[in-house]
């Protein structure tokens, strides 16, 4: 649709455009009332062992309902770091994450995987909150892994290893998340110290030659760096066993499992052998 704006100006999809950005400031004001409101929940999702399936992870993903609709994390992230909201968000996640997983009828306590933006790792007082977090809640820092987006290692090479560093003293693990979907080079990677690599479920989903061939050399970078795997968007028993057979060492997906609230968690927990 064309439309003439008063100056007489030919502009495409005015209404459109008005209407997304009225929509998205709707949103934004909606998220920083979320938490107060209680619209924000925590969704919990297992990452097991490849050979066993055993939980060996839980990862934590938030959700928001707006007006009534649940608003997927991949619109309402970037809002927030847009918007200057995600360190309030990211510090929110992580406490409740902490506190519900300590309270699951799960024994032992599995490690428990929260995403954090880059954004909010570089905060000043990020590890601060972290420190805060761990003591208020009791949760012990061994069991807290830590996922970033390959894409954000680009750039602030030397803050984020600043970061990763005093993680690493406090034996906090990190993963690198959507691993193959970013553009940082193998040697800006190579000089963090992280724990595991999350191939992104783009590869996974669709396994086909140039797939297959991006994670086999993937495996081989986590493999000489001595760190594990986890192959995320795992949805059938034919990927399961192929990512498995090709050396994988955890998987994530709805095959085994969907996100899901914490105390469905513990009850899909202690029936999934059923
Ligand atoms: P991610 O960390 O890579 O999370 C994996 C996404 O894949 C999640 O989407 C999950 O629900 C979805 N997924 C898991 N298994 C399958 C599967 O078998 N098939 C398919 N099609 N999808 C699967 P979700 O929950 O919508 O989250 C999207 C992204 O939003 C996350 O990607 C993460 O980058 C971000 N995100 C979510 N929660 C948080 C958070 O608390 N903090 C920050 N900073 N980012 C978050
Ligand atoms: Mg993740
Ligand atoms: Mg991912
Ligand atoms: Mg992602």
């Amino acid at each position: 649709q064309q439309k003439r704006t008063q100056r007489g100006a030919v502009c495409l999809y005015n209404e459109d455009i008005y209407h997304h950005v009225r929509l998205e400031e709707a949103r934004r004001a909606g998220l920083a009332e979320a938490i107060r409101n209680n619209e924000l929940t925590v969704y919990y999702q297992p990452i097991v062992d490849a050979s066993t399936y055993e939980v060996v992870c839980i990862e934590t993903l938030l959700r928001w309902r707006f007006r009534g609709k649940a608003i997927s994390p991949a619109v309402f992230i970037p809002l927030a770091e847009k918007s200057g909201l995600i360190n309030k968000l990211g510090t929110w996640v992580l406490e409740r994450a902490c506190i519900e997983t300590l309270e699951l009828d799960i024994t032992p306590l599995p490690a428990v995987s929260v995403n954090v933006s880059i954004l909010q790792l570089l905060e000043d007082d990020f590890i601060a909150h972290i420190d805060r977090i761990l003591t208020g809640t009791g949760f012990p820092a061994t069991k807290l892994h830590l996922e970033i987006t390959e894409s954000a290692f680009a750039q602030n090479r030397v803050a984020i290893r600043e970061k990763v560093e005093a993680l690493k003293a406090r034996h906090i693990q990190i993963s690198i998340d959507d691993f193959g979907t970013g553009f940082s080079s193998l040697s800006q990677l190579q000089l963090l110290s992280f724990d595991r690599i999350k191939i992104d479920k783009s590869f996974v989903m669709d396994l086909s030659s140039g797939n297959e061939a991006i994670i086999r050399a993937t495996l081989m970078i986590a493999r000489e760096f001595g760190c594990q795997t986890v192959a995320e968007g795992v949805e059938s028993v034919s990927q399961a066993q192929r990512l498995r057979n090709m050396g994988v060492t955890h998987l994530q997906g709805f095959y085994f499992a969907r996100p899901m609230p914490a105390a469905e968690f513990t009850h899909w927990f202690h029936h999934k052998d059923n």
